[in-house]
């Protein structure tokens, strides 16, 4: 990486923090109230300090293998990074994906709650949950129906005592995200649940203008993933 390249990612930061600044002072919104997770994933330590150096903490990757490969050093050099895991999570990664995480945005099913609560039992700290929605119904896609979410919530909180923090989704690619949003904003609402993680790279603007506290930009910070 050239000082070039590390001043391209610091320039792509501000111009982002300031989109995101526009899109909730538009929104009558405190800019505070948004969180900008910069998604690394497929991008190495060396396109991720240059953003750390410019003053950015919270960062987002979908997989705990290669989560685990780059980011025990980076954040033993930078202790107060927070790592949030924005992709599904497999039974068997559960132990590693607690140990490297601070929040999860893809509570997505039952068998996750209970072996959550399984190993809060044998002494884990839980990280930060957010449940997955999948607001577009598709099949491909993990996520709790919208159907079902009230009740998942709800065994969430009295079954399992799960401090569900916030509700999570990925819209359709062929649909309009604006509608995916505020179906995740009303669910969210109507469970009491102030968080919502929604909005990437090509509708973060729209998604805050919905209520968005956590949005989730990868190649409009780290540039296109090969
Ligand atoms: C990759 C990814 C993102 C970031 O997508 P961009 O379009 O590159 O901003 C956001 N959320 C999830 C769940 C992802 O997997």
């Amino acid at each position: 990486m050239t000082a070039s390249d590390a001043n391209a990612s610091a320039t792509r930061l501000a111009a982002i923090r300031q989109r995101i600044a526009g899109a909730a002072r538009e929104a009558g919104r405190p800019t505070q109230d948004v969180t900008l997770v910069a998604v690394s994933k497929t991008f190495d330590a060396e396109a991720i300090v240059p953003l750390i150096d410019a003053g950015q903490r919270v960062f987002g990757e979908n997989r705990v293998q290669e989560a685990a490969a780059k980011w025990p050093a980076l954040k033993e050099k930078y202790a107060d990074i927070e790592l949030h895991l924005i992709g599904p999570l497999q039974s068997n990664k559960i132990e590693d994906a607690l140990k490297l995480f601070d929040v999860f945005h893809t509570l997505d099913r039952e068998k996750l709650a209970v072996a959550l609560v399984k190993a809060r039992d044998k002494g884990a700290a839980l990280p930060r949950l957010f449940v997955q929605v999948n607001t577009g119904g598709e099949p491909q896609k993990a996520g709790i129906a919208p159907a079902d979410t009230d009740a998942f919530i709800a065994r969430c909180r009295d079954e399992w005592k799960l401090d569900v923090e916030g509700l999570m989704c990925i819209p359709p690619l062929d649909e309009e995200p604006a509608l995916h949003f505020a179906l995740l904003e009303k669910l969210a609402r109507r469970n009491g649940l102030t968080k919502l993680s929604m909005g990437m790279s090509g509708d973060f603007e729209k998604a805050i203008t919905l209520g968005a506290t956590h949005v989730r930009v990868g190649s409009a910070l780290f540039g296109a993933r090969a």
